[in-house]
């Protein structure tokens, strides 16, 4: 078989290589840590930094074909293995998922609505800001994830605070909009212009970080489920984008459907797919970068996915002994996955659990059954 790449070792990369496997590939990964999560399943593992030139022609040398599971890899390296192989999705797409205020532009092209938002760049910049986006959210434009690199603003004096303690680099400050409640849709575009989507997920994020998504007929009213995934498709188009894409969107009280960012990757509100559909969101990855066809995936069960953060592996701030799976695992319909990650930290994304079952209800009951078992809050 031939030989599939990919740019970093988190769990993305791991469960790539899963996925790829599975379809009868190798798989090399490029990441600095000896013992990343991907690393250690690969059958080749170059161990260097994203812009090394050296690791980059080896990784080049191995494969077949290459992706990104590193929403942070310069773009010039994609650009750079694109030289030599397909690469997919391309470094100018990922260019713009990787600042906030190109990713808005973008949106704005393609007639997708946003929060209304500004770029500060400059201290005139900050000066000029519109009152009506106030209170707010500064997110520096590069670089944030999990809700890291953001700060929440109610008064002018507040934002230029908050300007200086994110150093003053470029960001985005964005109209805090009131939340009914938050969505996401993964699409799959070929190089051949095929497109597919998985049905619409609804997400609850905690303290920035995602912690369940469920996803059943009626999780979102229907007209909103549908705008999502027409909006989904056109951000991906505008982009002439291959590979897996993650589109998140906020519904807002008023019923209104926002977008919210992208990822240009599979991404974690997309896990219960590995479960749920009978084509998950690592394998439409694989489908993509090989060419190979791209069926609309079938959602043959409804489901509640639960991540587990390493806060489930600590008790009164001691590190405790890990979860009790075996009755997690005595609950039918569990699927857990951990993604092999050497040591626990609080906040750190250790696993998930899928919950499968017959009807949103039985998923639920199971799903808020095994919450109570770790200790994870109600939803
Ligand atoms: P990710 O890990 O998904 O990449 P991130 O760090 O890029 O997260 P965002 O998605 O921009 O962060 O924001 C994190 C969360 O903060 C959102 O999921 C939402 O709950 C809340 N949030 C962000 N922007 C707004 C907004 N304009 N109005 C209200 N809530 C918001
Ligand atoms: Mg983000
Ligand atoms: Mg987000």
């Amino acid at each position: 078989g031939a030989t599939l790449g990919v740019l970093g070792g988190g769990q993305l990369g791991r469960m790539f290589a899963h996925a790829a496997q599975a379809m009868g590939y190798f798989t090399a990964v490029l990441d600095k840590d000896e013992t990343s999560p991907a690393g250690l399943v690969s059958h080749q593992h170059v161990r260097t930094g994203y812009e090394d030139a050296k690791g980059l022609a080896e990784l080049a040398g191995l494969c077949a074909a290459v992706t990104t599971e590193f929403e942070n890899v310069p773009a010039g390296s994609l650009n750079k293995l694109a030289e030599s192989l397909p690469v997919s999705p391309a470094g100018s797409a990922v260019a713009i998922a990787q600042d906030r205020a190109a990713e808005k532009a973008h949106f704005v092209k393609c007639g997708v609505p946003c929060a209304p938002y500004a770029v500060i760049e400059t201290a005139e910049q900050l000066a000029a800001v519109n009152d009506a986006l106030l209170p707010g959210i500064l997110k520096t434009a590069r670089m944030g994830y999990d809700g890291k690199g953001q700060i929440r603003v109610k008064t002018r004096d507040e934002l230029i605070k908050a300007w200086d303690e994110l150093k003053q680099v470029a960001c985005v400050l964005e109209k805090m909009l009131p939340l009914a409640h938050e969505c996401s849709v993964i699409v799959a575009r070929g190089r051949n212009g095929d497109i597919v989507n998985l049905p619409v997920q609804r997400n609850l994020h905690r303290d920035g970080i995602l912690a369940v998504t469920e996803v059943y007929e009626g999780n979102v009213p229907a007209a909103q489920a549908e705008q999502a995934v027409a909006a989904a498709k056109s951000v991906a188009i505008g982009l002439d984008y291959v590979g897996v894409l993650c589109v998140e969107f906020f519904v807002l009280d008023n019923g209104q459907l926002v977008v919210n960012e992208i990822a240009p990757r599979p991404h974690n509100s997309g896990h219960y797919s590995q479960n749920a559909m009978d084509v998950s969101q690592f394998e439409l990855q694989v489908r993509c970068m090989t060419n190979l066809p791209l069926v609309q995936p079938r959602q043959h069960s409804a489901t509640v996915m639960l991540n587990l953060l390493g806060d489930l592996w600590f008790k009164d701030g001691e590190t405790a002994k890990a979860p009790a799976w075996d009755q997690i695992l005595a609950l039918p319909g569990a699927h857990l996955h951990l993604y092999g990650k050497v040591d626990a930290k609080p906040a750190r994304k250790m696993g998930h659990l899928n919950i499968t079952a017959a009807s949103p209800e039985k998923a639920r009951e199971t799903a808020l059954k095994a919450a109570e078992i770790l200790g994870i809050e109600a939803f």
